[in-house]
């Protein structure tokens, strides 16, 4: 029962910083939750994220059919939409705002501060990522898929480094008026009240999913990451209508998605709000990196991350973000041990995944869902 797997299975995930957030506290609760399967973490940088169906109407208001687009990037505060037939639509971030998920707005991270290494675009010349090396394991990866020549790197510029700091004090100070707004007008934003260990235990004690959607999901904070259904021992949520749902009843005692899910009250051994003061969280070093044989969204170092980990076994398996075969550009998770998958998954989706919803098929046969 809980996140133990079988087998034993690791696995690394790749994922946006709330994804991060999840994961960290698996890890930190495997004393109730049982030993968590993620062995690495690979964090984006995300200032935003869209939703898929406000995004797809977006562009067929301006006659631009989602299955034309080959490629979708953020740059120079533009959204791009590289089309069929070399032909471009671009529209102003500030334009598409209609479309951000309103759960970023209260959102403090830029740079996937909790990951093991967190790979962004800005900061680096084109056809480069950024990496922010976190973790000993993190400098470990990134050292050794170098010296394998699955990636090579550099040194970052000066004016890069200062550019991604200042997005990110950027998004943490306007997501912090935001967040006073809610907090005024009574939605308060749970996951900003950081507490010590033992009064974060008292506090969540009796918190069931019912406290999940009323602090959550009915104020626009779930990030629709799908914790909350891979931790439940129950297997009574779903993700329905696009956000978790219950069909069942909870047992006495349980308090598992709440204590799992990025969006509630986190403890202050995992973020403090004296992380706001650091623009990027706490890192060992911070380079441009690209994967000379791989193209990816930037540099395809995520992918290569991926790939060198899975190459030499570091894990069994990786969670990747692909896309639809139905609904073009939709974000779909995928849990696979296959190089050919990781490379296909290359490319950013602009739309929230579910990414832990895959690892419950490492639970089957475990008294899990
Ligand atoms: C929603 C979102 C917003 C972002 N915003 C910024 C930004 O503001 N500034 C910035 O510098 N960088 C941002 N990024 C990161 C950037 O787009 C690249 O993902 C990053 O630079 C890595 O590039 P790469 O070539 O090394 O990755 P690749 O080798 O192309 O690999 C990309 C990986 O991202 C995963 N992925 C794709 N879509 C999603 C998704 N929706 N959720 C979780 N994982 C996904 C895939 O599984 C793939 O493994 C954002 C990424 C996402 C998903
Ligand atoms: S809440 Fe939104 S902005 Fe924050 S990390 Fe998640 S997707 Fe990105
Ligand atoms: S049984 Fe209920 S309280 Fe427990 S994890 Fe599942 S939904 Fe949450
Ligand atoms: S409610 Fe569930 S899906 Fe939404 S953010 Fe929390 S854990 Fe993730």
């Amino acid at each position: 029962m809980g996140l133990t797997t079988i087998n034993n299975e690791k696995v690394a995930i790749v994922g946006t910083p709330c994804h991060m957030i999840a994961a960290s506290k698996m890890d930190k609760f495997s004393d109730i939750l049982g030993e968590s399967p993620i062995e690495i973490k690979i964090g984006l940088f995300c200032m935003e994220n869209f939703s898929y169906s406000y995004m797809k109407k977006l562009l067929e208001e301006n006659n631009v059919d989602i299955e034309d687009v080959k490629e979708c990037r953020i740059e120079k505060n533009f959204l791009w939409f590289y089309l069929n037939e070399g032909k471009i639509f671009k529209i102003p971030i500030e334009k598409a705002k209609s479309c951000t998920r309103k759960n970023c707005n209260i959102c403090m991270d830029f740079t996937s501060e909790l990951s093991d290494i967190s790979v962004g675009s800005v900061g680096s010349e084109e056809g480069w990522s950024t990496i922010i090396v976190r973790s000993n394991k993190g400098f470990e990866l990134v050292k050794n898929a170098k010296n394998d020549e699955y990636i090579q790197t550099k040194p970052i510029e000066e004016s890069g480094l200062k550019l991604i700091e200042r997005l990110a004090n950027k998004k943490k100070k306007e997501n912090l008026s935001e967040i006073r707004k809610r907090e005024m007008v009574g939605r308060p934003v749970i996951y900003r009240r950081q507490m010590p260990l033992t009064e974060y235990a008292e506090e969540v004690s009796n918190c069931q999913f019912k406290d999940l959607k009323s602090d959550v999901i009915d104020i626009g904070a779930c990030v629709l990451c799908g914790a909350c259904d891979l931790v439940c021992p129950e297997g009574v949520i779903r993700i329905e209508d696009r956000k978790p749902q219950i069909k069942g009843k909870c047992p006495e005692g349980c308090n598992l998605c709440y204590v799992t899910c990025p969006r509630t009250y986190i403890p202050n051994n995992i973020i403090d709000q004296e992380s706001d003061k650091k623009p990027l969280g706490e890192y060992i070093k911070i380079l441009s990196a690209k994967a000379p044989k791989l193209k990816g969204q930037d540099g395809g170092v995520a992918t290569a991350l991926l790939n060198y980990a899975l190459s030499e076994n570091l894990v069994d398996e990786v969670v990747v973000v692909d896309k639809s075969n139905s609904e073009a550009w939709k974000p779909v998770p995928k849990l696979t041990g296959n190089v050919a998958d990781v490379i296909n998954a290359a490319g950013t989706k602009y739309a929230a995944c579910t990414i832990f919803t895959p690892l419950k098929e490492l639970n089957k046969g475990n008294g899990g869902v």
